[in-house]
């Protein structure tokens, strides 16, 4: 059954409309009703599919807020609150799937963001709505991204994802990028549940038998063969100043 109510301050000058529906509840300001309806429906199938193939039975709310500012669309899976651009809704991009996926599998046991957005990246490609209509590749898009601003390491990748990285920009988007190719990798390659052991702060020695260093060579080996495997810059320096970047790819 659909349960749908809405709640209209009169006093206020923009009103915040506050819609439930399924597990999930929308606030925002003007939205229309088709967006409304659209944003609702995303949220919870996408509850659904990411919490029945995650395993862990997610049965919360979710409280969604759509924002009419510049700023990044973001989740806090402690108090399973999603902000929304109005950029991002409008985008056609996967941001909503993205954003739930954060929230239905928390967060790395040591916060590495390689993990947490590598897992938010491949879930938001294998939930995209339109995931069986066209093709969206996590690699050949991590390819491009390299090609643009050279292979960062993984260790190397942290600081990137960070918003005070707003100057790296092209950093970022190839960092997430190598972080949804990596995750697919593993998953793919080893397992879901091996990916859950490593997430919940088991070492890659202890569950793969490989340092991450060896994980990720094979990984550049096997997916990146095209633009020189093994041969990526690996001591990349971190983020320090516009020279501290590796750039001749
Ligand atoms: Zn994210």
């Amino acid at each position: 059954m659909k349960r749908i109510f809405a709640l209209l301050p009169a006093l206020a000058l923009s009103a915040c409309v506050i819609v439930s529906e399924g597990q999930v509840t929308l606030s925002h300001v003007g939205e229309s009703e088709y967006v409304v309806k659209d944003v609702l429906e995303r949220a919870n199938a996408a509850i659904k599919k990411i919490d029945a193939y995650w395993g862990e039975g997610f049965d919360a709310n979710v409280r969604v807020k759509i924002e009419n500012r510049k700023i990044r669309s973001s989740a806090n899976y402690v108090n399973r609150f999603i902000n929304l651009t109005r950029i991002a809704v409008q985008s056609g991009r996967p941001v909503i799937e993205h954003e739930v996926a954060h929230i239905i599998v928390g967060r790395d046991a040591s916060n590495r963001r390689i993990l947490n957005e590598g897992i938010a990246m491949y879930l938001e490609q294998k939930f995209h709505p339109q995931a069986e209509l066209r093709s969206i590749d996590l690699d050949a898009k991590a390819a491009r991204a390299m090609q643009r601003t050279g292979f960062i390491s993984l260790q190397d990748t942290n600081e990137f994802f960070l918003d005070s990285a707003e100057r790296l920009k092209a950093e970022r988007f190839t960092v997430y990028r190598e972080a949804g190719s990596f995750v697919q990798y593993l998953i793919e390659e080893h397992g879901l549940k091996q990916f859950k052991e490593v997430f919940r702060g088991f070492t890659f020695d202890s569950v793969y038998g490989k340092s991450i260093d060896e994980i990720q060579s094979e990984w550049l080996d096997a997916k990146f063969q095209l633009l020189g495997g093994r041969k990526y810059r690996t001591d990349l320096e971190k983020p320090r100043g516009d020279n501290g970047l590796y750039l001749g790819f």
